[in-house]
């Protein structure tokens, strides 16, 4: 730890993982290595409230993402949002962790840069930056966050506001800064490892073997979502 610093951030990772694949896993390894993040929690969503309803269940989801990053010490899974009825908002999540883990401890809010320009339809999401940092991933198909267009105007003052070049920062404060981070562009969506899965098209080397043989083991997404 650095003269100065404070504990080393903790990596917040949600999503529907509906599977879990390789640009998930990527984000998380290179932004857990490029912010220096001591853990990634991996956090599937139970009900996610912005969208439709995940293609398979919670406890499949949960499986997926287990298979997927065992054998990674710094990888974590929490299943604190499937085990919590009802809807659930990141503002909840961060808040209990916050609770958990204390003040002092910066934790970091990892997503894709899709997630990120959709930010302001989340629950409370302006609260979001009291909780944690945010650092934004760059996604194959998205504008990158920095001079994104048709950003909403109040998500564009956050932006002004709070990045920061310098990822150090992320280890002085406990949350509140927005960083952009480029990493291995991976044009990989769980939407089209379904339907491919739908069509009888194999989508291995696109998310780790582990979760394939349990997909095909389950008999998973053999139907195209409506
Ligand atoms: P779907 O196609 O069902 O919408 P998805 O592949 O986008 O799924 P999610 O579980 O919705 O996966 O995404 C969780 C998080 O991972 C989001 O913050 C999303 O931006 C990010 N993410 C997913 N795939 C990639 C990728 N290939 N590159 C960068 N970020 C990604």
């Amino acid at each position: 730890m650095p003269a100065g610093a404070g504990p080393d951030p903790i990596g917040i990772f949600g999503g529907t993982f509906d599977p879990i694949h390789y640009g998930h896993l990527r984000l998380a390894q290179e932004l857990a290595t490029g912010l220096r993040l001591r853990q990634i929690r991996f956090i599937p969503a139970g009900h996610p409230p912005h969208r439709s309803e995940p293609c398979v269940s919670s406890l499949h989801r949960l499986e997926m993402a287990r298979l997927a990053i065992a054998g990674n010490p710094s990888f974590a899974l929490d299943d604190r949002e499937i085990s919590r009825p009802g809807p659930c908002y990141t503002v909840d999540t961060l808040t209990e962790l916050r609770r958990e883990l204390g003040p002092d401890q910066p934790l970091c809010l990892l997503m894709g840069a899709d997630a990120f320009l959709g930010l302001t339809t989340w629950h409370r999401w302006q609260e979001l930056f009291d909780l944690a940092h945010v650092a934004v991933a760059h996604r194959p198909g998205f504008p990158q966050v920095t001079w994104a267009d048709g950003m909403p105007d109040v998500l564009r003052r956050e932006l002004r506001q709070r990045l920061r070049e310098n990822g150090h920062l992320l280890h002085r404060s406990a949350a509140g800064s927005i960083f952009a981070h480029t990493i291995t562009p991976l044009d990989i969506s769980a939407t089209h490892i379904r339907n491919g899965l739908a069509a009888g098209h194999s989508p291995r080397y696109l998310l780790p073997d582990a979760v394939l043989d349990y997909i095909q083991s389950k008999g998973l997404y053999t139907v195209a979502a409506k």
